[in-house]
């Protein structure tokens, strides 16, 4: 059942004044429970709960945390039809999306409880003089987690963040996502019950609503608290990285951020199969109504007629694909300005926008273009348009391509589209990309996130904040440990895997 009050512990709290209610974007009408936003005093509470159960969770064993990671995989599908009903009204997605992402978000947290289960994870090393020192990863303390409005399920409550942390023995306390309060209390009861059917300590896992930015900034700045995780726009996650490092004791700030995701296609790749490129990367940018952090923002080309043919075959299709509803009215209205902001520069053209009946909350895909060496001089053109948007750059030649690839923020990821002849005159290429982003796809599409172990997810800044590490996959975890060492310690005080 909803509530609308906060998950403090597996106390449910709700001692504030200040409420707020979600919104089913494609009724345009509010969802009807009330969301109570969290106290200061409910906030402290909740920390100082994550802070005594530190003391107990970093010290239980791997098999016990993993089988508290299994019960919350559990107990979230033991939810069934209620969640993936809740997800969609303050989504406006569809069931397949709800229910693909409630997979991934079972797998995620099965596949952590897993890595946990023995202690390799962890990095026991020995060495020196008569093997005096032992090395270890050990858990950092209570993390603080954002998510994004894009992934209510698989990036938020019981996401990737909270699986990771959880799993590397740090309490977790939720800064829920406003536009999916519902979902995220659902889960976070999940969360609960699963903690008390596996024994873990009260405060281990707590959930606080919030309207505005206030609840999120109070945690961040709790020294109590010792990291951070953030999925979401590079503004959000740029303020809470400032924040964090004002602190008397700065933290790590691990946010997610925006990418426009360069893809690159050669006039080889061009003459061979314009047509096909065109249709997929007309689905790739409308699939979720382009709300996906690698969704394709930035095709880079070479003049030439078959350039031309594709722009205008990739603006046809896109197009013609249906229009659908965004997250929130709010994320329409920047999805509207921003591409605004865009086709409005000097020498940028719109080459094809979605025509028909819209109704409100719906996206109109477009697709628009530019030469090289306006995109080169503007950094206006740079910015995310985070919907079903991308912007073709028609490139002079191989060396205002390079240039451009150097000029780039950084990024998730970059894509080459090449054909067999390319792969000699590639290096060069491969290589400033490689520089640019977190990941490089060739021949294929940016969107799409397998939670695998060799997944890269992060990149160089604004991609992410910090970019030694992942979001997804199980090196994950690494986010929220540290190296420690035993130096001359008897067998007896060692932990049994450093023995
Ligand atoms: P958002 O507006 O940045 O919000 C994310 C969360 O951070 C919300 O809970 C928000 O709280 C909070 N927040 C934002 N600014 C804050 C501040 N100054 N102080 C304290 N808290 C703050 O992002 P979103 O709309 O949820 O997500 C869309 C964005 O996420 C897109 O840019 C997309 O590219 C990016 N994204 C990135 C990834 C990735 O893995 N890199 C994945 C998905 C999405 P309030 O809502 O209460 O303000």
């Amino acid at each position: 059942m909803i509530t609308g009050k906060n998950y403090i512990g597996n106390t449910l709290s709700a001692n504030g004044v200040v409420t707020y209610q979600t919104l089913n974007p494609k009724l345009n009408t509010p969802n009807p429970t009330s969301f109570v936003e969290a106290t200061s005093e409910e906030i402290d509470l909740a920390v100082a709960l994550a802070s005594q159960a530190f003391d107990a969770y970093q010290n239980i064993s791997g098999d016990k945390r993993s089988a508290f990671l299994h019960a919350i995989a559990d107990e979230i599908e033991a939810l069934g039809d209620t969640l993936v009903e809740t997800y969609m009204s303050e989504t406006g997605l569809p069931e397949g999306r709800a229910k693909g992402e409630r997979g991934r978000t079972l797998g995620q947290l099965r596949m952590f409880g897993d890595l946990v289960k023995t202690e390799d994870w962890r990095n026991p090393t020995i060495s020196g003089e008569a093997n005096e020192l032992r090395q270890y990863l050990i858990p950092l303390g209570p993390v603080v987690v954002f998510g994004a409005s894009n992934f209510p399920l698989a990036y938020s409550t019981a996401g990737g963040d909270t699986a990771s942390a959880l799993a590397a023995g740090c309490p977790v306390i939720v800064k829920s996502h406003p536009m999916h309060a519902g979902t995220g209390e659902l889960v976070a009861s999940a969360i609960q019950k699963a903690a008390q059917n596996t024994e873990m300590p009260k405060g281990v896992f707590s959930n606080l609503n919030s309207a505005g930015i206030e609840v999120g900034v109070q945690l961040v700045k709790h020294p109590m608290v010792k990291a951070v995780g953030f999925t979401g726009s590079i503004r959000g996650g740029r303020a809470l990285y400032d924040l964090a490092s004002q602190r008397d004791e700065p933290i790590p700030v691990f946010a997610e951020m925006g990418s426009i995701n360069p893809v690159i296609i050669t006039q080889k790749a061009l003459e061979a199969r314009a047509s096909e490129i065109a249709q997929t990367y007309a689905n790739s940018i409308t699939l979720g109504v382009g709300q996906f952090c690698t969704n394709p923002g930035l095709i880079l080309g070479i003049k030439s007629a078959e350039l031309t043919i594709f722009i205008n075959d990739l603006g046809e299709k896109t197009a013609a694909i249906d229009a659908h509803c965004m997250l929130h009215p709010n994320i329409h209205t920047a999805y509207e300005k921003n591409g605004e902001a865009v086709i409005n520069q000097p020498d940028a053209r719109v080459v094809a926008v979605h025509q028909g009946e819209i109704e409100e909350n719906y996206a109109q895909a477009k697709i628009s273009t530019v030469s090289g060496d306006a995109f080169l001089k503007n950094p206006k053109l740079h910015q995310e348009v985070f919907g079903p948007f991308s912007l073709v750059v028609q490139c002079d030649d191989d060396n205002q391509l390079l240039q451009i690839i150097s000029q780039l923020e950084g990024q998730l990821t970059g894509t080459i589209l090449a054909e067999k002849e390319d792969y000699k005159d590639l290096s060069p290429l491969v290589e400033r990309l490689q520089n640019r982003v977190g990941r490089i796809i060739f021949n294929g599409v940016p969107t799409g996130v397998a939670v695998v172990d060799a997944m890269t997810h992060g990149g160089p800044y604004p991609a992410s904040t910090d970019s030694r590490f992942t979001a997804v996959g199980n090196q994950a975890i690494k986010r929220w440990v540290r190296l420690f060492s035993y130096q001359g310690f008897p067998e007896e005080l060692l932990p049994g895997f450093l023995k």
